[in-house]
């Protein structure tokens, strides 16, 4: 067995543990694969395993990847057009507004838009013939001057103006918290997430159903995203092993 794959089913494994801990549903815990640095044949061995999302950090890698794994895939004996097989590749990274283009033509999911003009411009450039653009809003949770995403002060005014754009669908919030070892800090940053979005659905309740996402929770500090109410785990160097550069 590949070791990709035996990671794969131990992250499996632990978020079973960590639902049944918490008495939640493992199945409304969605698992994005966090390829950023590793290459498409890596994330071939993740889609042979049954892994189908895949997260980018990167633009320009992220754009060569999707190429690279596409052409891989057509050649594989047990790929085929069923929908059930394609990859859906998530955007993860900071958002540069002049890069928004490729962003908003090759990714079905963008968790990290902080700000009105990227909204703006990932709707506009969404291809028509693809379905809107699913967004989730990154939050600055621990107020770190050195990190994206809007400040919970700001959210509402960014969520409505999400909700105008016609090419995009407002899914959830997404964070990064300070990194701690500390299980209560990882797991108040996630709480307050989870806070947030129960407000956003109050606030919007036209929008309360599809705000269904709370993009939170990594390798190190997955058990305490789970606790908070984590949909969507964004797990990288678990799956992959450890990342050759620092990012
Ligand atoms: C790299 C990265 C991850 C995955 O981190 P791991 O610790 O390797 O699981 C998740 N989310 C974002 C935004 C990242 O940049």
């Amino acid at each position: 067995m590949s070791s990709i794959r035996q990671n794969l089913q131990a992250v499996h494994e632990a978020i079973a543990l960590s639902a049944a801990r918490y008495g939640r549903n493992p199945t409304e815990i969605a698992l994005l694969a966090v390829s950023k640095t590793f290459g498409p044949e890596q994330v071939l061995e993740a889609w042979k395993a049954g892994q189908r999302a895949f997260g980018e950090n990167y633009l320009q890698e992220g754009v060569e990847k999707i190429a690279a794994v596409q052409s891989l895939l057509v050649a594989e004996p047990g790929y085929s057009l069923d929908p059930s097989d394609r990859i859906n590749w998530h955007f993860i990274g900071p958002i540069q507004s002049n890069k928004t283009r490729p962003i908003a033509e090759h990714f079905s999911w963008v968790h990290s838009v902080d700000r009105a003009k990227i909204a703006t411009r990932l709707s506009e450039q969404r291809p028509a013939d693809l379905p809107p653009l699913q967004i989730c809003l990154q939050v600055n949770i621990s107020r770190e001057r050195s990190k994206s995403g809007v400040l919970a002060e700001d959210l509402l005014e960014l969520a409505l103006h999400t909700t105008q754009q016609s090419n995009l669908e407002l899914r959830g919030l997404m964070c990064v918290p300070e990194a701690t070892l500390d299980d209560q800090a990882q797991r108040r940053a996630f709480a307050e997430l989870a806070v947030l979005l129960v407000n956003l659905g109050e606030r919007l309740p036209q929008y309360a159903k599809q705000l269904d996402t709370l993009s939170m929770g990594m390798s190190g500090d997955l058990d305490a995203a789970v606790a908070e109410g984590s949909t969507m785990l964004r797990i990288g160097s678990a799956i992959f092993g450890k990342r050759q550069y620092a990012v």
